[in-house]
């Protein structure tokens, strides 16, 4: 390789800089940028991330400059530092560490105190005087070295507890229960001189080789390991669940070894440069008397606070920094500071002192909470740290759903094992006792009981108990299936497709994975992350941040993409105008007859359904009409002054068939036939395939007075209000269009009906557009015939998504989960939109549509219409707006002013 492998830091200086994560990872990157601001770190290098992209095409072997390199890069290090590698009267000691360009906290190796070996031990604790102190790092050389490179990098695979770090942790912790020491910390050099020849019998015993006591093998074996642990069980799942591609490889930092375990006068500590839970400009951290780093993130020992701000009910009674080295954390403090001032972000950040002085290990922004990040980033855009372009970009739009629901506390989530995993449908958790039905739904909640609905799928009927339970819980479905698309909707947490889940309905139980679960039991759900835990798990409350206003009118003068909603009701309308919505972009008029209020106009569509000719039929529609026309009148109303799409009737029919006897019976009764007779009119409208059956167009062809029914209800409401002062800008949408014939087909009807209704008002015009949905593929390859007809398009991808891929939109929590372990598909497609392949039929119809109507109004009203990258590719393409549920409305605007923001080149 003819690129610089090894990149060299220390001594007020270094070759690389912070911008080259890429190539020296982050860790490598930002301690290159700390030695070029003359703060204390121990001199290092770092091996680029392309020796790691070498390591795996050449059959896990190094370039064959590296040694070399390598080895001029430890001579500098040995000069820095006045000691030297393997040397006898006065050893260098190293770690060697993994580092990524996108951190990946605990999930890559670390092997420290590399170096210390039969020849090296006399001289060190010569020239410390403490042979405790050597013991002490050489025994924990062994537990990590033997773990990480001995076991785990060399591909060997042991049962649970059998691990050589387990069994090493069994013998110290059998050393201190048979010397009676209360902690490590009490271990003597006598025990642990005792324990390290131990562990090295066992390394033998249990591994077949001797543990290396030459220094460079351990140098080259931890190397080796770290490039290995790219791969490692651990990170590869990491990665897939970040979406780290798998090509960006990991850097290695070798750096010189400080000591926070030398004695009293050394320590070891983690700070954030400002509060990650809160975002409050306070130093907050936790930190160890003679301790290593490792001890204060294992959570063995309960860390001190590193000052009064951090205290808390747990450290309260344990010495501050501060208090004990008012030196060391005066100068950290300063750190701190010069660290804010010039990354200008939340650092994260690594320090040890040894006999008390001073040295960072580490710094990268740190991760925070989405109250933190709100915060800090409306904090330092008034301290005039950053612009406004840079605090909208430093709040991701999934810390932003985390500020809009309660969440399962993270802590808790921590401990606890799942016992499902679904498809995470509506964000947030929830916790309560499992109901099997929406009825005991209901009934246990007006009770005062907070409970989840656990059902195999939903149905219509459901939707009350949908609506009164605090989560919901499918064993089959997808994320567009309906339970998915109702609770996003109302912000509800809910998890489908756990397909690990078998609900039993007559005894009322939920086994998974062996548990059984019963009605009443208690049960959490994380509807994130998809997770279902047994019990119930603390809940942290996502109060309303008053920034949180602010941040938004930000985020607002950025976008260019207008965002609308998907509300079915009047009250989800309003709800939706609160967080900030610009219009509707889909009323689905079928929810109507949906939850409460709906068995009068239910009762009334069943009898449309179900009616045997064209009078039978018109007489229905005239008893629905009125239901119709107030759902629509009120929705308009409440949004007055912006437009409201209202699409025609593209409801399931078969859905709306009863099932039950009783209400088979009623219909029969005011239908005036039998219940045979009525039971036969349901077989013939038995479809094989009702997803792509008799829907949509196809109705508002076939029986055009539904057509009528409901586009007079859109102007009858419209003329009404506007003669009250109202503004009201309805906007037809016909669904499932495939030619544009079957739209001129429509457009015939509504200009008729239109023009009735004029007439009876005297007017000349109501304000209206027609348009469509895109959502079958031939649609999007006729644009341009289509666009003819057509004022707007909004893409349905859900069903285009469905109809591209051929994948059944109800059934996808049997096969993509899957697909997704298995890397067939990059993210479920029918959450993130496929830029790839359905993405281009989103292109191509604009760009067609376009050319045929250069006016004509865009817009999206898939469920994709929430979701931030999908919402970039919107913006990328010249869609006109974006349109989602009401709760994701806030993130779709965010995700506009960041697609601005990204255009533009301005990175987070
Ligand atoms: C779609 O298909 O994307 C859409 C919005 O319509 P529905 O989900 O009601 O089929
Ligand atoms: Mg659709």
């Amino acid at each position: 390789m003819a690129e610089k492998l090894v990149y060299f830091f220390g001594g007020g200086k270094a070759e690389g800089t912070g911008k080259m994560k890429e190539l020296l990872g982050g860790k490598g990157a930002n301690l290159a940028e700390m030695a070029n601001l003359d703060i204390p770190v121990p001199a290092g290098f770092t091996i680029t991330t392309a020796v790691c992209t070498y390591y795996y095409e050449k059959g896990r072997t190094f370039p064959s400059t590296l040694e070399k390199d390598v080895q001029t890069a430890l001579e500098g290090m040995e000069s820095v530092m006045g000691a030297k590698f393997g040397d006898s009267p006065n050893p260098l000691l190293v770690s060697v560490r993994s580092g990524s360009r996108s951190s990946m906290p605990g999930m890559m190796e670390t092997v420290l105190n590399v170096g210390l070996c039969s020849s090296t031990i006399p001289g060190l604790i010569a020239q410390t005087g403490n042979s405790r102190f050597v013991f002490d790092s050489y025994r924990r050389l062994i537990m990590m070295y033997s773990d990480v490179v001995m076991e785990k990098a060399a591909g060997i695979e042991v049962a649970e507890g059998k691990e050589i770090r387990q069994q090493l942790d069994r013998m110290l912790g059998e050393m201190k229960k048979a010397r009676g020491r209360a902690s490590d910390a009490d271990l003597t050099a006598d025990d642990l001189q005792e324990l390290v020849a131990a562990f090295k019998a066992k390394v033998k015993e249990v591994l077949g080789k001797d543990f290396p006591d030459d220094p460079r093998e351990q140098l080259w074996g931890g190397i080796g390991a770290v490039f290995a642990s790219w791969n490692g069980k651990r990170a590869l799942s990491y990665r897939r669940i970040e979406g780290i591609p798998d090509e960006w490889g990991t850097a290695v930092t070798v750096q010189a070894m400080v000591f926070g375990n030398k004695g009293d006068t050394s320590a070891t500590g983690v700070a954030f440069t400002r509060n990650p839970a809160t975002g409050e400009n306070k130093f907050y951290g936790e930190w160890l008397p003679n301790a290593q780093g490792e001890d204060v993130v294992a959570g063995i020992r309960t860390p001190n606070p590193l000052n009064e701000d951090t205290q808390n009910e747990q450290n309260r009674h344990l010495p501050s920094l501060q208090k004990a080295m008012p030196e060391a954390y005066i100068q950290l403090d300063g750190i701190r500071t010069a660290l804010g001032r010039h990354y200008k972000d939340m650092m994260d950040i690594e320090f040890t002192v040894q006999d008390g002085r001073l040295w960072m290990l580490q710094c990268r922004v740190g991760k925070r909470t989405g109250t933190a990040a709100l915060n800090m980033a409306m904090d330092m855009l008034a301290e005039g740290l950053i612009p406004k372009e840079e605090a909208v970009l430093r709040v991701s739009p999934a810390q932003l759903d985390e500020l809009l629901h309660p969440i399962v506390d993270p802590n808790a989530e921590k401990n606890a094992r799942p016992i499902a995993r679904g498809l995470p449908a509506g964000p947030g958790g929830a916790c309560g006792q499992i109901v099997f039905t929406a009825g005991d739904a209901v009934e246990w909640t007006k009770r005062g009981k907070k409970v989840i609905l656990v059902r195999e799928e939903t149905n219509p009927e459901d939707v009350e108990g949908m609506r009164a339970a605090a989560g919901i819980l499918t064993a089959r479905g997808g994320m567009t299936s309906h339970a998915a698309l109702v609770a996003r909707g109302w912000g509800k947490c809910c998890i489908v497709g756990a397909g690990g889940l078998e609900v039993d309905l007559h005894r009322k139980t939920v086994t998974a994975e062996g548990n059984v679960l019963r009605e009443g039991d208690a049960i959490t759900l994380n509807g994130t992350r998809g997770h279902v835990y047994s019990g119930s798990l603390p809940m942290m409350d996502a109060t309303q941040n008053p920034r949180f206003v602010e941040f938004m009118a930000l985020a607002d003068s950025i976008r260019r993409l207008r965002v609308r909603t998907n509300a079915d009701t009047p009250e989800d309308a309003a709800k939706a105008r609160a967080f900030g919505a610009e219009g509707i972009g889909l009323f689905r008029t079928e929810h109507m007859f949906y939850g409460k209020g709906s068995e009068a106009p239910l009762f009334l569509l069943r009898k449309m359904i179900v009616s045997k000719d064209e009078p039978e039929r018109r007489a229905a529609l005239l008893e629905l009409y009125p239901f119709v026309k107030k759902d629509i009148k009120d929705t308009l109303s409440v949004m007055d002054g912006l437009p409201v799409t209202i699409r025609l009737l593209d409801p399931p029919l078969h859905e709306f068939v009863p099932s039950g006897q009783e209400e088979r019976e009623k219909l029969a009764k005011a239908l005036g036939i039998t219940v045979e007779q009525l039971a036969l009119r349901a077989d013939d409208l038995h479809e094989s395939n009702p997803m792509m059956g008799h829907r949509g167009v196809r109705l508002g062809v076939t029986f055009p007075e539904i057509t009528e029914m409901q586009v007079r209800a859109v102007f009858e409401s419209a003329a009404e209000l506007t003669a009250l002062g109202k503004k009201v800008f309805p906007e037809i949408m016909v669904p499932v269009v495939g030619m544009a014939s079957e739209l001129v087909n429509q457009r015939v009807l509504v200009e008729k009906v239109h023009g009735e209704v004029c007439a009876k008002h005297g007017v000349r015009r109501i304000e209206h557009l027609f348009g469509t949905m895109i959502e079958v593929p031939r649609a999007a390859l006729t644009a341009d015939l289509i666009a003819g007809a057509a004022e707007f398009f909004s893409f349905g991808t859900n069903d285009l998504t469905q109809m591209t891929f051929g994948f059944s939109r109800d059934d996808t929590g049997t096969f993509v989960p899957e697909y997704l372990e298995k890397k067939l598909l990059p993210r479920d497609p029918f959450q993130v939109l496929d830029q790839e392949g359905v993405g281009q039929l989103v292109r191509m119809a604009v760009e067609r549509g376009r050319s045929a109507r250069p006016k004509l109004k865009v817009g999206i009203c898939g469920e994709h219409g929430g979701e931030p990258s999908s919402v970039e590719f919107c913006h990328r393409v010249g869609m006109d707006y974006v349109s989602c549920s009401p709760y994701r409305v806030p993130i779709a605007r965010l995700a506009a002013a960041q697609a601005v923001l990204r255009e533009k080149g301005i990175r987070d």
